[in-house]
C-alpha cells in the first residue's frame, strides 16, 4: 500500500505500522539535535493511524512535547505533543520511505555550525507560519 509505512527501532523489539505519513521535515533545534545526536528528520499523520507493538517509552523533548524511544535499544522513533492530533514519525525508524518527499529545514537558527545545508529545499530560522 502506497499509503501504508512499517518501521522499527534498532533492535527490533519495537515495530510500528503509520498510515497517511506526510512529507519529511528536517528540525534543527537544540532539542531535536541533542536526541539524535545531529538534526531530526521526521514526517507527521494522526496518531491514531499509527499502531506500535513493543514498550515504548516516552520522554521529554521539547516544551509539553514527548518523544517515544524504544525501552530497550534507545532509539527514537515518535514525537507527539498531548494537544495535537497528530504525530511525527522519525525518518530513520521507518523500514523505507517511498512516497515521502523531504519538503524543508526547520529551526535552521539553532543548526550545528559544523555542517552546510545545501540541498536547495526552503529554511525557516524557526517554526514555519502554519506548521510543519
Ligand atoms: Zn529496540
Ligand atoms: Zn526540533
Amino acid at each position: 500500500m502506497a499509503d501504508s509505512h512499517t518501521g522499527q527501532c534498532l533492535c527490533g523489539a519495537v515495530t510500528f505500522r503509520a498510515q497517511g505519513l506526510r512529507d519529511i521535515w528536517f528540525c534543527h533545534c537544540r532539542q531535536c539535535r541533542k536526541v539524535t545526536g545531529n538534526f531530526l528528520a521526521a514526517c507527521r499523520t494522526e496518531k491514531d493511524r499509527v499502531d506500535s507493538d513493543g514498550e515504548l517509552q516516552w520522554s521529554p523533548h521539547s516544551g509539553t512535547s514527548e518523544l517515544g524511544r524504544c525501552a530497550a535499544c534507545g532509539s527514537p522513533m515518535l514525537w507527539r505533543q498531548p494537544n495535537s492530533s497528530t504525530v511525527s514519525v522519525i525518518a530513520g525508524s521507518l523500514d523505507d520511505t517511498h512516497g515521502l518527499a523531504p519538503r524543508g529545514h526547520i529551526f535552521t537558527a539553532e543548526k550545528g555550525e559544523y555542517y552546510t545545508i545545501s540541498d536547495g529545499l526552503p529554511q525557516w530560522a524557526a517554526h514555519p507560519k502554519g506548521g510543519c
